[in-house]
């Protein structure tokens, strides 16, 4: 610890001479904005005009010059250097059907032939997650169906999906995706399944955009153009199939609109309905063709020869991967193909050529980073013209900028290549950035880079940060150039800005979105206030004919009824007073989340009658007093597995299967054991098994087994053992939810651990079981918070650990997602969405214990407890937590009547919503 006075001097010196130098970069920097009197910040476009992407919260391709990354069902223990490996999630399948002579899609030629070829007037427009659920459930029971995607990507950077066409031989379906955006993981199993068909017309783009917007992934494609190519034809667009085989003719032309208007132009629903409809007769059609064409080549009989070809090449089609297109230096291909361009067009070029040069790389730099902060395709930002015009010309002031673009849009022949509006309201609200270019010094490029994403996504920019964008602000690691010297500390600056930026998105998207107390009044039938509660509760009453409306703002009710126990009854106060919608440490008012004060491992434990009072342990902070509030919550957790000599995390396990009597809690041994492993360890290898074993390297193979066989003592391994493992180490709260999440039971347990635990909900009760539904990441029956937002998570520096305190550890966070039946949530403030996170991702990266929260941890303790104090012990135990809290952050706005020795007496009256045995009546 100690550090000599040498040290400390030197150090002083080198933190001088960084600030210095940052200094007097940033000086240079800045300076052609501050020698530009005029220059008046503008507001960005993007805070006026929201544009349909700017809704979605699952964004799993964003603008940032990271990897895009695909489905992973297994997340094997590799070394952790960071590199995140993409496999095709479906490899195994696609192969296998590329190798089989069982073609699946031959299903199409049955009952396909007497099928009405006219479109009817009649289709199904798809934008609830009810109505895409009954799709799901119609296209479970087809064996084939037939596809089409319609794309946006002018106001976008990578494009995203605006509409998807199915199409069964009954009925043709349009699927919004801008409004199902976040809902179409439902489509997964569906498309993965090898036992459906899916046909395409050129599905080759397509099968990218499915992944790169949901990750849905196509196993079993016929390829309508494929079979085009293998039969020879003279053509193989659709426009030619379809007048071929169905004589209907279309306006391509149509393809090209923006496929985000809604409602959708009755023209643009024909033009869409037609692209999928007509697809499973005609790959019918094709089909037969296939399977007449002769080959010399292939044995007498062998009419599959040519359909398990074009099978073939449809499905190869599905193993491509969408990749983002990374440049090491952003917007350099461009530059080349401009500055080429040039070159045969001497006219536009001044004297100075290679200053020309640099400046259309700089610029194409800047349209790169501008068109990915704003979430537009890079002609929407500025055209190849533009840039060729600034760059030969270099104009300095406003005027002579804005008329040089437009007049350059306008000599442009092709109207599709240049933007609607010119110049676009990207270069209206960042002219400076324009003006600072075209004057600035050649040598700094890279720092202006830098500049620009701090100035315009910075808490202080000018521009909102969106899912889209964050990472860009997270992640930036440039190599720009070769000389980095000066990198370091722009990259510092940034790392301080991220941490702001990524606590304001924070802000944004986890705390409460609507007042979380509605303060609505319960009084006794002689008139005494009983209590504030929200609207819920209240219209739980009055439904029942329990009480009647007295008051209107706010909402007060009068009990019909004598209520058991009155506030005063237990001397304390709190339950009649009013609560302000502000943080409880320190009184913020515009951000709050909840926060529970018992941690949820150790209440969720508690007997039923003790967890009912919520209210009282569940208080609003904004984000900084629930940082310090939980980071100390966290202290104590270990203190207190200290005290009880009940560690906090699981170490290692043993099958337990050898000797029957061992409680489920008591599977655990410490690290000093030396057989046994991690159990996620142990899951992470069983789960590969399940999944790859087949086709893994054998060495790799080995390995693993070695894991599962250190659990099992050695023993050979079988399928059974591999599903057991999944759920080894998991407390039964988490497995349950590992189950219900996956709408899979384990058929093997009917001994070891389970057993424990499982004596009601058996297993064998639930439809077909696949261990498929298992290992998809994210299948059917997910919840709503589950869908949102993989990239919402601040990702940056430490603040994915800090995601996870807010989210991991205990369950704490996730618990406020739960239909609440307690006096401080609302389905209101549920609906606005509170916190949604991909929590398994993040978790199994930097916390790998989390995962399986504080496995038996809670449990004990609470056991612990009760065996030797009783109920008394739970509530000293509260208060000790209650202690904790008021320590830690010495708040100073709690609700009157909050006290640390709350005793939780309180008694429930007859209706009481917390009466035990009620719980399932107010769910129902
Ligand atoms: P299609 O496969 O014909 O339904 O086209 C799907 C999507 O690809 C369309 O919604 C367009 O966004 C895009 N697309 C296909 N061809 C073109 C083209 N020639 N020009 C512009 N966009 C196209
Ligand atoms: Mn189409
Ligand atoms: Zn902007």
């Amino acid at each position: 610890m100690a550090m000599d006075n040498d040290k400390l001097r030197d150090l002083a010196l080198a933190i001088a001479a960084t600030c210095f130098f940052a200094i007097v970069i940033s000086i240079r920097l800045i300076k052609p904005f501050l020698i530009n009197p005029k220059r008046k910040k503008r507001e960005c476009y993007l805070n006026k005009q929201t544009k349909p992407q700017s809704a979605f919260k699952r964004v799993l391709a964003d603008n940032s010059y990271s990897q895009f990354k695909h489905l992973k069902f297994v997340t094997e223990e590799l070394p952790s250097d960071g590199e995140y490996t993409n496999l095709h999630p479906y490899k195994g399948e696609i192969s296998k059907l590329m190798k089989n002579r069982n073609v699946g899609f031959l299903e199409v030629l049955n009952g396909c032939d007497k099928w009405g070829l006219e479109m009817q007037n009649s289709y199904v427009w798809v934008d609830t997650e009810s109505e895409l659920r009954e799709l799901v459930e119609v296209l479970t029971n087809e064996r084939v169906f037939a596809v089409d995607t319609e794309q946006h990507s002018f106001r976008s950077f990578l494009g995203f999906t605006a509409l998807i066409q199915i199409s069964t031989v009954k009925e043709d379906y349009l699927v919004d995706t801008i409004m199902l955006h976040d809902k179409m993981l439902l489509l997964r199993p569906v498309f993965a399944d090898p036992e459906k068909c899916k046909v395409f017309h050129g599905a080759d783009n397509d099968v990218l955009w499915l992944q790169r917007d949901y990750h849905i992934y196509v196993v079993n494609l016929f390829d309508t153009a494929k079979a085009c190519d293998v039969l020879s034809k003279p053509q193989r667009s659709l426009a030619y199939l379809l007048e071929t085989y169905c004589s209907v003719s279309t306006n391509k032309l149509l393809q090209r609109e923006d496929w985000r208007q809604r409602p959708l132009p009755e023209e643009m629903i024909q033009y869409a309905r037609i692209d999928a409809h007509y697809l499973l007769y005609i790959a019918y059609c094709l089909c037969q063709e296939l399977m007449e064409k002769k080959d010399e080549n292939s044995p007498p009989g062998d009419k599959l020869h040519f359909l398990l070809e074009a099978s073939r090449r449809s499905n190869a089609t599905c193993l491509q991967l969408y990749a983002k297109e990374i440049e090491a230096c952003p917007g350099e291909l461009a530059a080349s193909s401009i500055i080429s361009r040039c070159l045969n067009d001497q006219g536009n070029i001044s004297s100075n050529f290679s200053d020309t040069k640099e400046l259309v790389r700089r610029l194409c730099l800047w349209r790169d980073i501008t068109a990915r902060l704003h979430d537009e395709s890079l002609r929407f930002v500025l055209s190849d013209n533009a840039i060729i015009a600034l760059a030969a010309k270099v104009p300095a002031n406003e005027t002579d900028i804005f008329s040089l673009i437009s007049k350059a849009d306008q000599d442009v022949e092709f109207t599709v290549l240049v933007p609607s509006q010119s110049p676009s309201p990207v270069i209206f609200c960042h002219l400076e950035d324009l003006q600072c270019l075209l004057q600035a010094n050649t040598d700094n490029s890279d720092n202006i880079f830098e500049h620009f994403i701090e100035q315009h996504l910075s808490p202080a920019g000018s521009c909102p940060l969106s899912a889209f964008n964050y990472n860009l602000l997270s992640k930036t690691n440039f190599r720009l150039t070769n000389k980095s010297t000066s990198n370091r500390n722009g990259f510092r600056a940034s790392k301080h800005i991220t941490k702001k930026a990524s606590r304001d998105l924070f802000v944004k998207k986890f705390s409460c979105k609507s007042p979380v107390y509605h303060n609505c009044k319960i009084y006794a039938n002689d008139g005494r206030l009983l209590c504030y509660c929200d609207r819920r509760k209240l219209e739980w009453y009055i439904n029942r004919n329990l009480a009647k409306l007295v008051e209107e703002d706010p909402p007060s009710i009068m009990l019909l009824f004598e209520p058991k126990g009155r506030p005063e009854d237990e001397d304390n106060d709190f339950y009649i007073q009013s609560k302000k919608n502000i943080c409880v440490g320190c009184g913020e008012g515009k951000h709050y989340l909840r926060y529970r004060i018992i941690p949820s491992c150790y209440r969720m434990h508690f007997p039923e009658h003790m967890k009912s009072h919520r209210s009282h342990d569940i208080v609003l902070l904004c984000v900084d007093c629930h940082e310090i509030a939980h980071a100390a919550a966290e202290k104590y957790k270990r203190q207190i597995a200290d005290e009880f000599g009940i560690p906090l995390f699981v170490r290692k396990v043993v099958d337990s299967s050898k000797s029957q009597e061992v409680p489920a809690s008591s599977l655990l041994v410490t690290s000093s054991e030396e057989n046994g492993v991690s159990p996620l360890q142990l899951r992470t290898a069983a789960m590969a098994l399940l999944r790859h074993g087949p086709q893994m390297p054998a060495q790799r193979h080995k390995e693993l087994m070695q894991v599962v066989k250190a659990y099992y003592g050695g023993r050979e391994i079988l399928n059974e053992d591999l599903e057991r493992a999944l759920v080894v180490g998991m407390s039964p709260h988490e497995r349950k939810r590992f189950e219900k999440k996956r709408g899979y039971t384990f058929k093997h347990f009917t001994r070891g651990i389970i057993q424990n635990h499982g004596k009601g909900n058996n297993i064998n009760n639930k439809a077909p079981i696949s261990i498929e539904n298992v290992l998809q990441e994210d299948c059917e029956g997910i919840s709503k918070e589950e869908c949102m937002g993989v990239n919402l998570l601040p990702l940056s520096s430490g603040s994915e650990a800090n995601a996870a305190k807010y989210t991991g550890g205990d369950d704490d966070f996730r618990e406020d997602l739960k239909i609440p039946n307690g006096d401080v949530s609302t389905s209101e403030n549920l609906s606005n969405g509170t916190a949604p996170v991909h929590v398994r991702d993040t978790l199994l990266k930097h916390e790998k214990l989390s995962l399986l929260g504080h496995g038996p941890h809670g449990k004990q303790v609470v056991e612990h407890l009760l065996k030797e104090y009783g109920e008394d012990g739970i509530r000293e135990f509260c208060q000790r937590w209650r202690q904790v809290f008021v320590e830690a952050l010495h708040p100073r706005f709690l609700p009157g009547g909050w006290d640390v020795m709350h005793s939780g007496k309180r008694d429930f009256g007859e209706f009481s919503v917390y009466k035990p045995g009620k719980k399932a009546a107010l769910m129902t």
